[in-house]
């Protein structure tokens, strides 16, 4: 079948399979931790849990090289601005997951110091519960977010498109 037979839509369809299957096998977390949970985020990268059969073993000490930010504790009103420049700094397409109570709501700590949701500051795609959750529980939430990677279309605002998600389900 000559490519002007071929149904609508049917090579963008198949290189954005192609392509979200490579993504999903080659995630590069940033290295950046904040509190507790960075310990057991560390511990997925050891041996024993063993990170990198998901193809994520190397975290960048740059956020230009990484396309996903793990927010591994408690974010402080001081240290918002970095998190949200280092956000800033990875290159698109890029995915945040909240790991831990803290991250994705400010947990135990209800006061004036800490951000109440590190999704105040960006937008976030998967949410970790547990305090801290194991590193079991984050290479499950990984697993997770590899299938929002591997469905991600081209050529969408992922940010402005996760707001909007958001905005729908306050409203419904
Ligand atoms: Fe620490 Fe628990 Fe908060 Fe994680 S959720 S940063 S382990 S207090």
């Amino acid at each position: 079948m000559g490519i002007e037979e071929a149904p609508s839509g049917i090579l963008l369809t198949s290189l954005e399979k192609f392509v979200g299957l490579s993504r999903k096998a080659s995630m590069w977390p940033v290295t950046f931790g904040l509190a507790c949970c960075a310990i057991e985020m560390m511990a997925t990268g050891t041996s024993r849990f063993d990170i990198s059969r998901f193809g994520m073993e190397v975290f960048r000490a740059s956020p230009r090289q990484a396309d996903l930010m793990i927010v591994a504790g408690r974010v402080s009103q001081k240290m918002a601005p970095v998190v949200r420049q280092v956000y800033d700094q990875m290159s698109e397409p890029k995915w945040v997951l909240s790991m831990g109570v803290c991250a994705s709501s400010g947990g135990m700590f209800n006061n004036y110091a800490l951000v109440q949701g590190v999704d105040h500051i960006v937008p976030v795609d998967i949410y970790l519960p547990g305090c801290p959750p194991r590193p079991e529980m984050l290479l499950n939430a990984i697993l997770a977010l590899h299938e929002q990677v591997r469905q991600s279309p081209f050529g969408v605002n992922r940010e402005a498109a996760v707001r909007a998600a958001e905005e729908a389900a306050l409203a419904a």
